[in-house]
């Protein structure tokens, strides 16, 4: 398939994915870029979006290989913020006009925890009705696998979207990544559960894993495009020293690169959707995340973790951004976005909108 050719509405094959994702020739990468940018751009604009993150808690019951926040890391301080450390980063993520929170933490499917979220959910909903936001502020939760009625609670409370990565769509590598325990069906189990209750749904990948290749990575796309996703989350994967994928061999890949290539190509697949410049992209280069809404996102999640426990949600080595205030953060990205010639919209959770016969 020609580079050139891939805007024209046809529909891309596996074997289009897989070329497009090795292109290696920096003028082919810069039309796969330009292409992928024009879609964004008479699909949805030039808007960015602000999705404020509040990393609540970094308690977990997982043991993923690969995470720094897992379970066996004994290194790692745990915390939990106080409903209302949570509630005041909503309420000064809504006096910014940023519109969409996201409430990310580690695993716990234990009463209290989902007791306290959907909590934090009905007070932060309650909270930030405005005339700016008469809905008040959109929350995205990130906190990993629960049953469907649990969900359903979290729904009722007044989240409306979900963000659950699938980490790879390899049941091969996905078992190779995680302990016996932790199986993929029950991941895309709670993702059908998600899509059914109604949330805009998002997932993702880790890109650059050891042993996963670019015919693994297509498969990734064509998964999200099958999930029928409203967002996608995906960044590259970045070791940590104290867990056991942090000790084996890199992959061989530049993983800015290839991430960058990855959310260009979903984005010529899956054209009107959410993609998030993600803050591991700024780990592996001072300008990753403009270079993500460059190559086709459309959202950006400046941290509103408090500065006092930023250091323990380490997911991988030198995650950016942990000496900095939600100030300095909130001032750095927005002249970070304005430098790609793209603008940025307030008081709006800027959800993708849905035609019918995608609703859920
Ligand atoms: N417990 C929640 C949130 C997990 S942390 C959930 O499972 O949904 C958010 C994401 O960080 C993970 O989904 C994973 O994709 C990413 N992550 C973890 N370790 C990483 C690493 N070493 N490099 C890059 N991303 C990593």
């Amino acid at each position: 398939m020609n580079n050139r050719d891939c805007i024209t509405g046809k529909s891309l094959s596996r074997n289009d994915l897989i070329e497009l994702l090795s292109l290696e020739n920096p003028e082919e990468i810069e039309q796969l870029r330009k292409n992928a940018e024009n879609i964004l751009l008479s699909e949805r604009g030039n808007q960015v979006y602000f999705r404020g993150l509040i990393e609540f808690s970094n308690i977990c019951r997982n043991d993923c290989y690969y995470c720094g926040i897992r379970k066996s890391n004994n290194k790692v301080k745990r915390y939990s913020l106080s409903e209302k450390q949570v509630v005041d980063a909503a309420l000064w993520c809504a006096k910014q006009g940023y519109g969409s929170i996201v409430l990310q933490s580690g695993e716990r499917n234990d009463s209290e925890f989902v007791d306290t979220v959907e909590r934090l959910v009905y007070v932060i909903k309650e909270k930030t009705v405005s005339a700016q936001l008469p809905d008040g502020l959109g929350i995205t939760l990130c906190v990993g696998e629960h049953t469907f009625e649990t969900y359903k609670r979290f729904f009722a409370a007044g989240a409306h979207r979900y963000l659950l990565r699938i980490e790879t769509s390899s049941e091969d590598l996905f078992s190779r990544l995680h302990p016996q325990t932790q199986k993929i069906q029950s991941r895309i189990d709670c993702l059908k559960y998600l899509k059914e209750i109604g949330y805009f749904v998002g997932t993702g990948v880790m890109i650059g894993m050891p042993g996963q290749t670019i015919e693994s990575l297509a498969d990734d796309i064509l998964f999200f495009k099958k999930t029928g996703v409203d967002m996608i989350g995906m960044g590259p994967y970045i070791p940590h020293s104290d867990t056991p994928l942090g000790e084996k061999e890199p992959s061989g890949y530049n993983n800015l690169l290839l991430s960058l290539k990855m959310i260009a190509v979903t984005r010529l697949v899956l054209k009107d959707i959410n993609i998030a410049a993600t803050t591991a992209l700024q780990a592996l280069k001072h300008n990753g995340r403009e270079l993500g809404l460059r190559f086709g996102a459309n959202v950006v999640m400046p941290q509103l973790t408090p500065k006092e426990v930023r250091k323990e949600y380490m997911l991988y080595d030198g995650k950016p951004c942990t000496e900095e205030s939600r100030d300095d953060c909130s001032v750095c990205l927005k002249k970070r976005i304005l430098s790609t010639g793209r603008i940025i919209s307030l008081n709006n959770w800027g959800d993708r909108v849905r035609m019918g016969n995608d609703q859920p």
